[in-house]
């Protein structure tokens, strides 16, 4: 019989490797590494963090998807007949033969295709990258069951309910509700008319996760929180009247099920990505590491309120996508990326980001069952849509 320490690492390779989850991935292997070995790693436009990534896990197969990167990257670090480039590396890097788990960190749907390419494979996905599911959960869960692979939750929320379900459907007779917890964000308690003259400075600093600038805009608009419910949705296969939001300023418990008995798991831990993504690739065991524990005493208390839904439109407006489905959702997620970043940039005031999506979910004409062409057109469809307005 295997013991888990004569357990042989997990081969793990990290698309966006050089983000906030691809470095945090980096610290597991780091601390974990009789349990993960990481065999592919990409970067887009940092060859610097690329190549630091390289020296330490020497093995590693790369990609810079960036060309204009690709050709700055030292040759001296290029691993023989290894070194990719462009979308077609994602690719190259999800299938690898040696690859047991692709854990897709790229900001925005830039690792659907290589998601799908790792499903094709018989890899399993360990997935951070909400838009993906958001843009086209119901493809990616359906492949994922035809090829018999699994699909382990990052995403903090969607890690903890994964962990209380322990096992049991998600949309099953005995859950009642999944309960997704949000920070709040830098803007929870600010006034409503305060919103109009935030800048992407105060925008960006978050009060209890350090993460990528998407993402953490994201959460200040509480956009995240509207994706993280459809991809709620996807994940655990359960209709939208079943996942709840509540705010718990010290992110200290991940997310909650309730189920029919009235009885309610939540899980809990300090708001570092490192322990999500540990159990998404030490799954089903639980290992033991150098993370710190929760002290109860120190913390004093953990806090519940209600979302403002109405100071925050993003909410009502991904539930009501989530609800309608078809090719809604990839839009409300192509044209909140383009309005994210068009107010990262200065172009757009904060209030704009969800009338951006709004208006532009107003303006789509839906497809009730897409199929992947649909899907990515309803998004190029948006993209352009939510530009013009900007
Ligand atoms: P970052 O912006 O920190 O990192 C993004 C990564 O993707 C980088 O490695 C970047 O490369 C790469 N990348 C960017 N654009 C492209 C592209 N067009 N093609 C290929 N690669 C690209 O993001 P985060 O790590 O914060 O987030 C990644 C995903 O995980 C997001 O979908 C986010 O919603 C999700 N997530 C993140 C959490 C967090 O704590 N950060 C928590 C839960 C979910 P380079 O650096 O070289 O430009
Ligand atoms: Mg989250």
């Amino acid at each position: 019989m295997s013991t888990p320490s004569a357990r042989s690492p997990k081969h793990l390779v990290v698309l966006g490797a050089t983000g906030s989850i691809g470095q945090s991935a980096a610290k597991v292997a780091r601390d974990i590494p009789e349990r993960v070995r990481l065999v592919g790693l990409s970067a887009h436009r940092n060859p610097e963090g690329l190549a630091a990534l390289a020296r330490e896990f020497p093995d590693a197969a790369l990609c810079l998807t960036d060309p204009a990167c690709a050709t700055a990257f030292p040759a001296a670090l290029r691993p023989e007949g290894r070194f990719f480039e462009g979308e077609e590396g994602l690719i190259a890097l999800a299938t690898l033969p040696e690859a047991e788990m692709v854990l897709i960190a790229i900001v925005g749907i830039g690792g659907l295709r290589p998601a799908l390419a790792a499903i094709e494979a018989g890899k399993d996905l360990a997935i951070a990258s909400k838009e993906i599911l958001v843009m086209a959960g119901g493809i990616v869960m359906e492949a994922a069951r035809r090829k018999g692979v699994r699909v382990l939750p990052v995403d903090s929320e969607h890690n903890a309910i994964f962990q209380c379900l322990e096992g049991r459907p998600g949309g099953g007779s005995e859950v009642s509700r999944l309960i997704l917890t949000a920070s709040g964000g830098p803007f929870r308690q600010a006034p409503a008319e305060s919103l109009a003259t935030v800048t992407p400075e105060q925008a960006l600093r978050h009060p209890t996760w350090s993460m990528g600038s998407k993402i953490t805009i994201d959460s200040a608009t509480l956009f995240n929180k509207g994706l993280e419910m459809i991809e709620a949705r996807w994940l655990f296969d359960v209709p939208m009247s079943r996942v709840e939001v509540i705010v718990h300023p010290q992110s200290i418990v991940h997310s909650m099920v309730e189920f029919v008995d009235g009885s309610i798991l939540a899980q809990l831990s300090h708001s570092d990505m490192c322990f999500p993504i540990q159990y998404a690739v030490t799954w089903p065991e639980r290992v033991a590491n150098t993370l710190r524990p929760l002290d109860f005493a120190a913390l004093g208390r953990l806090e519940f309120e209600a979302p403002r839904a109405d100071v925050f439109p993003a909410l009502d407006l991904a539930r009501a996508a989530g609800e309608a489905g078809g090719t809604l959702p990839a839009v409300l997620n192509a044209a909140n990326e383009v309005a994210v970043e068009a107010f990262l940039a200065g172009r757009l005031r904060f209030p704009g980001i969800w009338e951006t999506v709004a208006a532009t979910l107003e303006a789509h004409a839906p497809i009730a069952q897409p199929d992947l062409g649909a899907i990515v057109a309803a998004d190029r469809w948006a993209r352009e849509n939510a530009a013009a307005r900007i």
